[in-house]
């Protein structure tokens, strides 16, 4: 018999939730829209009744061939019969004001094929329980999110039960912004990055928010438990170099007992299987398996500093005004960066670079995307150190 994924509580919205979800941002990383239906069908199988998904997660996975992860759920959860209890749907929009929140949840609903409402929503035979997140909470949205009246219009649309509960996401930079955001009681669900090599907000934070989330009663989502897709490529390169592998990594956050569920953006089975094998573990990584983590990550903690980490999330609501692809130009220059700091062989950079129609010397400078990159890294600074490692 199929052993069965453990189940923690999701703060205040009385759902159980399996200790691992899925994250599917990753889907337009792939090749097909039958492989990402495929995927999703997979980690539905498993057992995991958590699907974190967001208006923003579609991408060209090829020219002029869109691929929306919103419309893959919706499409695996029709194909599949009714399942004996409700799946938790987490979608999330980057809507700051009104008009912006009714545009993007309406969108949300008609992508993933949501019908009813209440206790009668449903995506296909399968009953569902929708969480609405606002998308990224930063400095400026968060200001935004307050001063334009969209936190009532939210609760309004719970009450409707137009969704059934209601959350945030954010990122490492804005402790005070997600503390603010607990206290306004307005939020049942926050999703946020941790990971052995960022514990900032956590337990190396002034305020471990993960904690201080759990005891507002709200359910955490963790993300970014393998410090995002940019891990990977990196982490072939520095993996060497430290004496764990990315089940210890997943193993570190399944012991944060503030989490209620990891957020594992696979993108293919057989890394999704080797979550699950991790996730079904029945030891718990102790505090002394975690201390010796955290110190044997600090080894590499600084090659982790100011590079991009190939998330994508500045693309899904900005271009350059110079036509500067800085996001693939920066996630090309991380890996060279990586490399260059262990002294291997990067000569394959230079010839990656003048791949690039429009090259980093176009940047003038404007500082526009600046908040649009979730780790706040310097990337006009960096654009310039690109172009000229590229030149030479
Ligand atoms: S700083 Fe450079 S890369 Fe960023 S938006 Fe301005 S011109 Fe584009
Ligand atoms: S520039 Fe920032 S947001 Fe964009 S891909 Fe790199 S790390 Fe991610």
């Amino acid at each position: 018999m199929q052993q069965k994924l453990k189940r923690r509580p999701f703060g205040r919205t009385g759902l159980m939730v399996t200790e691992l979800g899925f994250g599917a941002m990753n889907l337009r990383m792939l090749g097909s829209h039958e492989e990402a239906r495929a995927l999703v069908h997979h980690v539905l199988d498993q057992g995991v009744n958590l699907i974190d998904t967001a208006r923003a997660y579609k991408g060209e996975i090829a020219p002029g061939v869109l691929l929306e992860s919103e419309k893959i759920v919706g499409e695996v959860l029709r194909a599949r019969p009714a399942p004996s209890e409700p799946l938790v749907i987490i979608t999330k929009g980057h809507a700051y004001t009104i008009p912006e929140f009714e545009r993007d949840l309406a969108t949300s609903l008609e992508t993933l094929g949501v019908t009813g409402k209440g206790n009668d929503m449903k995506i296909g035979d399968t009953p569902i329980r929708l969480v609405y997140l606002i998308h990224g909470i930063s400095t400026e949205r968060w200001a935004e999110a307050v001063s334009s009246g969209v936190l009532d219009r939210l609760q309004a649309a719970k009450r409707e039960g137009v969704v059934h509960f209601l959350g945030f996401s954010s990122h490492y930079h804005f402790a005070k912004e997600i503390q603010e955001a607990i206290d306004t009681g307005v939020f049942d669900v926050t999703e946020l990055p941790y990971n052995v090599f960022n514990r900032v907000l956590g337990e190396d934070g002034a305020l471990d928010l993960l904690r201080y989330a759990h005891e507002h009663g709200m359910g955490v989502i963790n993300m970014k438990a393998f410090d995002g897709n940019g891990m990977v490529p990196i982490w072939k390169n520095i993996q060497e170099l430290v004496s764990f592998d990315y089940s210890a990594m997943l193993r570190f956050c399944l012991s944060n007992p503030y989490i209620s569920t990891v957020d594992a953006g696979a993108r293919y089975t057989a890394e999704y299987d080797l979550d699950v094998a991790t996730a079904l573990r029945p030891d718990v990584m102790t505090p002394a398996e975690r201390d010796a983590l955290k110190t044997e990550a600090g080894k590499i903690a600084g090659e982790m500093h100011n590079i991009c980490r190939s998330c994508m999330h500045c693309t899904e609501k900005f271009e350059c005004p110079q036509g500067v692809d800085f996001a693939h130009i920066l996630s090309a220059f991380a890996r060279y960066t990586v490399l260059d700091r262990l002294g291997k062989d990067t000569s394959g950079y230079a010839a990656q670079y003048e791949e690039f129609e429009i090259d980093a010397e176009a940047c003038i400078e404007c500082g526009a995307c600046l908040p649009w990159c979730e780790y706040r890294i310097d990337i006009p600074k960096l654009l310039k150190q690109a172009h000229a490692a590229a030149k030479g």
